[in-house]
């Protein structure tokens, strides 16, 4: 039985702890996340949920590793590690994530984009398309790109730092003339805390064998894809409490997702 519930914007959110994941059908537009924002910004990068139990429930998304080792995008079911070598590995079914919102990607259909666009431009296009800042979506761009600007992150040892001390060292790399998708989210702002308000995107090449956090880029052609998601379900391991959204600052996720 979910712990909680609460509608955050438009988004319906169950919160559930990981005893609840057994024997789920599959839902349709809904999105599963384990952890919350918060709990990585403070250092919480140990998970109880593997990438077994994430493959039952999604096959597209983002998030990352245990001990915060790399960036994970989950693209037609098949899940990457992007560590700090900039390259993309497969994720073993046993590793764990402390961190990962996932989604059984069902899209309307795809629409060509009035390319170039930057990054700015496309998170606009979508905001037009899907109207309001108050819905839930996952979105997917697959295309040709002038430029891919990612990051990763180093594995962590205990005692964790917080995430921003982790990304002011962090590696970050430029893709040039790439093959590729991007795999993200658009959450509400009311979703503060959570995760991630606005957008949030990683990137993997066409070959899979390279990516990372989007911290900018240039499309020079590509196909967008939507998928409305009303739902969030939400599972909090044990050490992490029910978020309060609201009450992560701007000012820390805009110093750890953004581009400086
Ligand atoms: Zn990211």
């Amino acid at each position: 039985m979910p712990v909680d519930a609460a509608l955050v914007g438009a988004l319906h959110v169950e919160y559930l702890t990981k005893r609840d994941l057994v024997g789920e059908e599959r839902p349709h537009h809904s999105l599963f996340q384990t952890s919350t924002i918060e709990a990585l910004l403070d250092g919480s990068y140990e998970g109880d949920v593997s990438f077994a139990e994430l493959e039952d429930r999604g096959d597209f998304g983002l998030g990352t590793l245990d001990a915060l080792d790399g960036e994970m995008v989950a693209l037609d079911g098949a899940f990457y590690q992007i560590k700090a070598d900039g390259l993309a590995y497969p994720i073993d079914g046993r590793a764990r994530t402390p961190f990962a919102v996932v989604t059984f990607f069902e899209p309307g259909p795809p629409q060509m984009l009035p390319a170039p666009m930057d990054l700015a431009d496309l998170c606009a296009h979508v905001d037009g398309l899907v109207g309001g800042t108050a819905a839930c979506c996952a979105v997917r761009v697959d295309g040709l790109f002038g430029r891919v600007k990612t990051r990763s992150v180093p594995r962590q040892r205990r005692p964790y730092p917080p995430l921003a001390e982790v990304v002011e060292g962090q590696p970050t790399f430029e893709l040039r003339d790439v093959r590729g998708s991007l795999v993200g989210f658009r959450f509400p702002d009311h979703a503060r805390g959570l995760n991630v308000p606005g957008y949030h995107f990683h990137f993997i090449t066409e070959k899979r064998d390279a990516g990372g956090h989007v911290l900018a880029c240039r499309l020079a052609r590509g196909e967008l894809r939507v998928d409305r998601e009303a739902d969030l379900r939400l599972e909090l391991p044990p050490e992490v409490s029910l978020p309060v959204p609201g009450q992560v600052s701007e000012d820390a996720l805009n110093r750890v997702e953004r581009e400086r």
